[in-house]
């Protein structure tokens, strides 16, 4: 069981007002909130030993390279990845989905195939897409199924020896769907496609473990899992890592440089051109402490059962309709009640004081699939309660009653 009236004690920015109200936030799927240890943490690097990174010979130097190189161990454990160079430190999923795409320009061939799954966010579709405009690639879709998971009959009639890559989220952002990856890695592998996994929306609920899932990059970004915002982590392994060529030119990723010719610096340094985000890679490492110090099946345990709880409460409700009906979910309930506009329910919710979203949640395809412009997503989180949820249900049920 865990402690939650304890834990939302780490959280200052719970104990704001919002339009009057107690905060009440379900918008933890688009970010976390902070800790009081990852706030600390930042500030502890600013006040106490802010200085830049690997060239300096000075104390404060030293201090932070070493709290930097620390942060990169903590993930690397974190994620059970072979060695702390196969881990990248990039400004997000975002980047780290580019860093790969723009990697395999000089790699994939015209006619070879990329596969990504309806589910993705425009994050990972985007960038392949560019890939295929550059290298005469094609794209094609797993589709998705009804109740919001994949179309894993047409996922097993895709694979073939001229599929390269492949590109699929752990969790759908946009339903919560959990895909069955370690099954769409092992099939990829056997035709000898490669994997990218975007974790971005996994990894506040599952500790994935990079080597057993046999991953070939697994990606996410600090802020959904208490860390800060402009900090991606981009899991590689050693050979592709090694493979590809790197992304930004400039200092740090250097071993010699002369206007004849330069050599690239040795893995992680390759991909990390320019001063980093150092102060964030370090109060991710704080951010995982926390998570990890919870511990992650507690955690997971918990907010099943604010799901469940928040599901059955919502149905209630006439005319709801809740889009991703997997059993296996987080706690992510993206739903529309009758033809009301779920901008217009969001914007009743947070004169309430309650956060949650509404739109496509950057997964347009999706809502092209069940023909609405967006729903309204509450997601939940590990320091939200049962008395949230209904008082959101509540101010829902208020909501429906002035707008239709
Ligand atoms: C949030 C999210 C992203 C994008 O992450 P950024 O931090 O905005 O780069 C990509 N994919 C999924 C599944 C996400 O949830």
């Amino acid at each position: 069981m865990l402690d939650v009236k304890k834990i939302r004690e780490d959280f200052p920015i719970l104990k704001r007002e919002v339009n009057g109200n107690p905060l009440i936030y379900f918008d933890n799927a688009a970010t976390s909130q902070t800790p009081q240890v990852v706030i600390d943490a930042i500030v502890d690097y600013y006040s106490n030993y802010n200085a830049n990174i690997h060239r300096g010979v000075h104390s404060l130097s030293q201090e932070a390279t070493d709290a930097y190189e620390e942060a990169r161990i903590k993930i690397q454990k974190h994620f059970n990845a072979a060695k702390p160079y196969e881990i990248i430190l990039t400004a997000g999923t975002t980047h780290a989905i580019n860093l790969v795409a723009h990697g395999f320009a000089s790699i994939l061939k015209e006619g070879e195939e990329i596969l990504v799954s309806a589910l993705e966010h425009h994050s990972n579709i985007v960038p392949w897409q560019m890939l295929c405009e550059k290298t005469g690639a094609i794209l094609k879709v797993i589709p998705q199924t009804e109740s919001g998971e994949l179309d894993m009959d047409a996922f097993a009639k895709a694979l073939s020896p001229n599929l390269k890559l492949v590109f699929v989220n752990h969790v759908s952002n946009a339903l919560g769907t959990i895909n069955p990856i370690e099954h769409i890695i092992k099939e990829a592998h056997k035709v000898g496609a490669t994997v990218l996994i975007d974790g971005a929306q996994a990894t506040p609920h599952i500790k994935p473990d990079v080597q057993a899932l046999d991953a070939d990059f697994y990606v996410c970004s600090a802020h959904k899992i208490c860390g800060p915002t402009g900090v991606g982590i981009l899991y590689g392994k050693e050979e592709w890592l090694t493979k590809l060529p790197p992304y930004q030119g400039g200092g740090e990723m250097i071993d010699q440089v002369s206007f004849e010719k330069t050599t690239y610096a040795g893995l992680p340094h390759k991909f990390e051109a320019g001063t980093p985000n150092i102060c964030g890679g370090i109060a991710t490492g704080a951010g995982l402490d926390y998570m990890n110090a919870i511990g992650f099946d507690n955690i997971a345990r918990y907010e099943d059962e604010l799901l469940q709880y928040g599901t059955e409460k919502l149905l209630e409700i006439e005319g709801l309709k809740i889009y991703g009906t997997s059993a296996h979910k987080t706690a992510v309930i993206s739903f529309n009640v009758g033809n009301i506009h779920p901008y217009d329910i969001g914007t009743i919710l947070d004169k309430l004081g309650i956060a949650v979203r509404t739109g496509h949640h950057c997964a347009q395809p999706i809502m092209e699939y069940y023909k609405i412009p967006g729903t309204v997503r509450a997601s939940f989180s590990f320091y939200n309660t049962k008395e949230e949820i209904d008082t959101f249900v509540a101010g829902l049920k208020r909501a429906v009653t002035m707008l239709s």
